[in-house]
């Protein structure tokens, strides 16, 4: 599956779409005899469904040494694309969302948090000693 347009900030181009899953490439692969473009897991997956190997969108029929790497425009236009994280409301690049890891992003912004209840809690104490 690719990731979930509905997170992207403005609009994707139609090419960045992937045709199974219906949302932005991921892990992005091509086939040659027809350029059409999948995530590598939804081609898996439609592989694994299907009688034959073939083209979701056209039935081209192929194999493994049709399947090879995205041009690298469309790498640059994917990684240029504004993606907002659901966890942490963060805007980014997809580039960057790719090894986003918002979880240690949380707990570090937790652990600043918590530092300044410390903070408060020690004041406290010290007014209280102080009176
Ligand atoms: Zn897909
Ligand atoms: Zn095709
Ligand atoms: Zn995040």
């Amino acid at each position: 599956m690719g990731f979930d347009i509905n997170l992207f900030v403005g609009c994707v181009d139609e090419e960045l779409i992937c045709s199974i899953c219906t949302d932005v490439l991921k892990q992005a692969i091509q086939l040659t005899p027809c350029q059409h473009l999948y995530c590598s897991s939804c081609l898996n997956m439609w592989f694994q469904m299907a009688p034959k190997t073939t083209c979701p969108v056209d039935g081209t029929e192929v194999n493994k040494t049709n399947i090879t790497a995205i041009p690298r425009c469309i790498r640059n236009m994917l990684s240029k694309l504004t993606i907002k994280c659901q966890d942490c409301n963060e805007v980014m690049t997809l580039s960057k969302y790719e090894n986003h890891n918002c979880f240690q992003e949380i707990l570090s912004q937790m652990g600043d948090y918590i530092n300044q209840i410390d903070q408060v809690l020690i004041d406290l104490e010290f007014n209280q000693l102080n009176n």
